[in-house]
């Protein structure tokens, strides 16, 4: 797992780190958390003149974990040699824990260190993976609790009409699951407002009890809602799997998986199990998610950030969607030039060429948004 690089191969010569606090445009809520910013821990991995860059969206304390227990099993490693330097860091991280803060740390790093990869190959990431899909199919993601009712709608008709994208999800759940009639309200507010060919998709973000989850996914059938998402606590196994057997809408959950065992245990119980590569360990954790669920005969869904996820999901066989959720769009787009395009409900990774995960930040955005930034290894 330390094996030294050799003199021919390219080294992780140092690691930069900058937390990042992102206003939203508005004050944002979903079932069970409200929030009025957003922070990025970024990381920017060098091998000689090239950078590669990698971000989780996560707690401040991420950027300490990475300099102070994931740095020294990254930097001096060979460049080429992902799947290695993630092992390390994921044992370095035994008793600090590996969910959890570590578990966006070590993502925000194993990202960068696939982005630096693929640049010093000059491959699109999608390349240097291998293509399993020519495009990445996205649903827009947004719909908070907080809107008002002319706020979802025009966001609705921006995903819909403007950018011509299929499928669309809203928050329900509203305060821990007690304004069931706010949420149905919503619900039917939104398919007057998508239409009847557009995929409805809602997300309670684990607010619901289970009687209530089950009585309400049959009300939610009276507008065709095909995706129910955390309808319970992820935490609640046997009531996703309750909610499962009890209604027609696809059950999903998954966003707080941080290793592989959480996504064996949850996959019998949901009908698409859903990752975060920010969360879950990475690009190189991301895909043997992905594979799990293919021995479950499911498909993987990936959660948020859509620009981590977006050539990695290109090399899937199994993808369902990416979540192209507001919120990171909004900041994935502000920072980097060289964002994907959901026009038509389909994203083209690759398609321009550029190397790695194809984006660059804007020093100006960068300087702007930063609180912190610390880094290791040479300067
Ligand atoms: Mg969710």
């Amino acid at each position: 797992m330390s094996t030294p690089s050799t003199p021919s191969t390219p080294t992780v010569d140092a690691l930069r780190v900058w937390v990042l606090e992102f206003p939203t445009d508005a004050p944002e809520a979903d079932g069970t958390a409200t929030w009025t910013s957003t922070t990025m821990v970024l990381v920017r991995a060098r091998s000689g003149t090239t950078h590669g860059y990698g971000w989780t969206y996560g707690a401040p304390a991420c950027a300490d974990v990475i300099t102070d227990l994931l740095a020294e099993h990254a930097v001096g490693r060979g460049a080429f040699d992902v799947p290695a330097a993630n092992e390390t860091m994921h044992r370095a991280l035994r008793n600090a824990g590996r969910p959890g803060i570590g578990g966006h740390a070590l993502s925000a790093v194993d990202i960068a260190l696939w982005d630096l990869k693929a640049r010093l190959l000059h491959l699109p990431l999608v390349d240097l993976l291998g293509r399993a899909r020519p495009t990445v199919p996205v649903y827009g993601s947004g719909g908070f609790t907080t809107c008002t009712d002319q706020q979802l709608e025009a966001q609705l008709r921006r995903w819909t009409g403007e950018q011509g994208i299929p499928r669309v999800k809203i928050k329900v759940g509203e305060s821990w699951g007690s304004r069931e009639g706010r949420d149905l309200a919503r619900i039917a507010r939104a398919r007057r407002a998508v239409g009847p060919d557009t995929e409805l998709y809602v997300d309670a973000n684990g607010a619901y009890t289970g009687k209530q989850a089950v009585r309400l996914a049959q009300r939610f059938e009276e507008h065709d809602v095909r995706w129910f998402e955390e309808p319970v606590s992820s935490d609640d196994l046997a009531g996703l799997a309750r909610v499962r057997a009890a209604c027609t809408a696809d059950v999903a959950a998954g966003e707080y998986g941080y290793t592989l065992p959480y996504f064996a245990a949850m996959a019998p119980t949901v009908d698409c199990l859903q990752a975060d590569a920010t969360r879950c360990g990475g690009i190189t954790v991301w895909l043997r998610a992905a594979a799990l669920a293919q021995a479950h005969g499911l498909d993987l869904s990936g959660h948020c950030a859509p620009h981590v996820h977006a050539h990695a999901a290109a090399a899937l066989p199994n993808l369902r969607h990416l979540e192209w959720f507001h919120d990171h769009v909004r900041i994935e787009d502000l920072l980097f030039d060289g964002g994907l395009d959901p026009t038509g409900g389909e994203l083209h990774p690759g398609r321009d060429g550029a190397p790695g995960l194809g984006l660059t930040p804007r020093r100006d955005v960068l300087q702007h948004h930063t609180v912190t930034t610390a880094s290791a290894g040479s300067p």
